[in-house]
C-alpha cells in the first residue's frame, strides 16, 4: 500500500529578515546522534553541532523556523527546548535510557523515525523540507522522504569512504559506506562544504554532480575576534610559554595527534617551546591514556601540555594567545578549528586536508604542507618561528581573509539550497492542483 503524506497546517512564522527571497521555511533539521548542545571536542560532537547551532541560529533570525531533532540526552524531562528566536531543540526518546553511541543508533533507526513521527502528528507540524546532517540522521531522512513525500537535504559532514581512503586506522562499518551512497542517490539535494567533498560524491557515490551544492561552514566572527596576546595570555596563566603551538580538537586517529607529538620530538632542542592540546573526553579514556603514552616515549612531556576539552566561549582567548595552530590531520570534512583560529588573527599550519586550501593562504595566513610527516611538520614549525621572530604574520590581514564566511553569508548560501532542493516539489504541488 503507498503510504498517504502527512499534511498538517503550518503556523504563522515571524516575518522573513536577511533572506528574503525565498519565502519563510519550516524545517525539519535532523542530528539524531548528537545534540547541538552537547560538549564540543568529545568524541562524537564537533564541527558538526557548531554548525548546526549556527546555522540554525540564522535562519531563525531570518524568519525561518527550524525544529532540531535529536536521540542524544534523550532522556530529558522537557523534551523540547528553545536555543533561539524560532529554533526550537526536540529529543527524541527512543526507549533507551542513558548515552546512546552511534553504533547503537545504528540498530534503532526506524524506532527514531517512528518517535519523530509520533511527535509531528501529534503536535500538528509540517515542514516544508527535511535537512538530515550525518548518515545516520540521512537514513532517519529518508524514510520521513519516502512518507511525507518532502524534499531531503542531506549533508553528510564526514563520509566513510573519505575516511577510509584517507586514514587506514579509521575502521568505517561497510553498512555505512552502503547507505551514504544510497542517500546520496535518493536524496533531493546534498550540500558538501569543500569541492573537495563534491568531488569525492561524484567519483565514489556515482552522484550528478548538478545535484550538489557546495556552501563552506562559517564561523561566529563576533565570538572569535582577536584578543591582545599578552592579555591572552596573562588570562590563561601562559605568560612563560614562548612560542606556543596550538591544537583544538577531538582525539580521533584521523586528527593525526600522533604526529604532532612526533614532531614535537624533533623540536625538543628548541628553546621556549610549548604545545598545548585541547580538546578529548576526560582523561580516563583509551584516546587519552594512549596520547599519554605516546608522549612519555617521545619524551617530550616537558613540552606538551594537555588543557582538556575547553568552552567554546573561552576557545578565542586560547587562539589569541597562540603563535600558531597546527591542524596535523590526515582528514577533516571542513575543519573549523582553522577557520576559528584564523578569526582570531592566528595564523594555521595544515596540509591539503578539507577547506584548508581555500581558508589559508600560503606564506600570509600559514603555511600549507603537501606532507605532514612529523619532519615536516617540525619544518614547518620552525619556519612558522622564523617569520614570527621577523615581526610575524599581521593579525588583520589574517582575520580579515575569512570575514566573508560570516554565517549570515552561509545561511544566504544555504537557503538558496533549500530553494533549489524544493524547486521540483513545487513544480508537482503545481501539477496535482
Ligand atoms: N571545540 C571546542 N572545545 C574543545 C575542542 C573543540 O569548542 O575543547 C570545537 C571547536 O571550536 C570547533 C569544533 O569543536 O568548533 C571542532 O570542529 P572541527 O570542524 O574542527 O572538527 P570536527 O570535530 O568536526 O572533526
Amino acid at each position: 500500500m503507498t503510504p498517504s503524506p502527512v499534511i498538517l497546517p503550518c503556523p504563522r512564522l515571524k516575518a522573513p529578515g536577511a533572506h528574503s527571497n525565498v519565502r519563510p521555511l519550516r524545517i525539519a533539521t535532523l542530528s539524531i546522534h548528537s545534540s547541538p548542545l552537547g560538549e564540543l571536542g568529545t568524541e562524537d560532537t564537533g564541527g558538526m553541532s557548531v554548525y548546526i547551532r549556527e546555522l540554525s541560529r540564522e535562519l531563525g533570525r531570518a524568519g525561518h523556523s527550524i525544529d532540531i531533532y535529536t536521540c542524544a540526552d534523550s532522556g530529558r524531562q522537557d523534551p523540547r527546548l528553545f536555543l533561539s528566536d524560532n529554533v526550537r531543540l526536540i529529543h527524541l526518546g527512543i526507549g533507551h535510557k542513558g548515552h546512546i553511541t552511534k553504533s547503537m543508533l545504528s540498530g534503532h533507526l526506524p524506532e527514531v523515525f517512528h518517535s519523530l513521527e509520533a511527535y509531528i502528528t501529534s503536535n500538528d507540524i509540517c515542514y516544508d523540507l527535511i535537512h538530515s546532517h550525518y548518515w545516520l540522521s540521512g537514513e532517519v531522512g529518508g524514510l520521513a522522504q519516502n512518507r511525507w513525500y518532502m524534499p531531503h537535504v542531506v549533508m553528510f559532514h564526514t563520509t566513510g569512504i573519505a575516511k577510509r581512503v584517507a586514514c587506514s586506522q579509521e575502521r568505517e562499518p561497510a553498512l555505512r559506506l552502503i547507505a551514504e551512497k544510497r542517500l546520496a542517490r535518493k536524496s533531493d539535494r546534498i550540500l558538501a562544504t569543500t569541492e573537495k567533498e563534491k568531488n569525492l560524491l561524484v567519483k565514489y557515490y556515482k552522484v550528478p554532480g548538478e545535484k550538489i551544492g557546495t556552501v563552506p561552514c562559517g564561523v561566529n566572527l563576533e565570538r572569535f575576534r582577536p584578543v591582545e596576546k599578552d592579555l591572552a595570555r596573562k588570562e590563561l596563566g601562559l605568560q612563560e610559554a614562548g612560542f606556543l603551538v596550538l591544537y583544538v580538537g577531538r582525539f580521533a586517529p584521523v586528527k593525526g595527534l600522533s604526529r604532532l607529538v612526533a614532531a614535537a620530538a624533533h623540536l625538543r632542542s628548541q628553546r621556549r617551546l610549548m604545545f598545548m592540546i585541547v580538546g578529548g573526553d576526560d582523561r580516563q579514556t583509551q584516546a587519552f591514556a594512549e596520547l599519554g603514552r605516546l608522549v612519555r616515549r617521545a619524551s617530550v612531556g616537558d613540552i606538551v601540555k594537555f588543557q582538556g576539552r575547553v568552552d567554546h566561549d573561552l576557545l578565542p582567548l586560547y587562539y589569541s594567545a597562540a603563535d600558531v595552530l597546527v591542524v596535523p590531520s590526515y582528514y577533516e570534512s571542513f575543519g573549523l578549528v582553522a577557520l576559528e583560529s584564523l578569526a582570531c588573527g592566528t595564523p594555521v599550519i595544515a596540509a591539503r586536508v578539507g577547506a584548508m586550501d581555500t581558508l589559508i593562504r600560503d606564506g600570509k595566513t600559514g603555511l600549507l604542507a603537501d606532507s605532514l610527516s612529523p619532519r615536516s611538520l617540525a619544518s614547518s614549525i620552525e619556519r612558522l618561528m622564523a617569520l614570527s621572530s621577523d615581526g610575524g604574520l599581521s593579525v588583520n590581514e589574517i582575520r580579515a581573509s575569512v570575514l566573508r564566511y560570516g554565517w549570515s553569508n552561509i545561511a544566504s548560501a544555504v537557503t538558496g539550497e533549500y530553494a533549489a532542493a524544493l524547486r521540483p516539489c513545487v513544480k508537482s504541488q503545481c501539477r496535482d492542483q
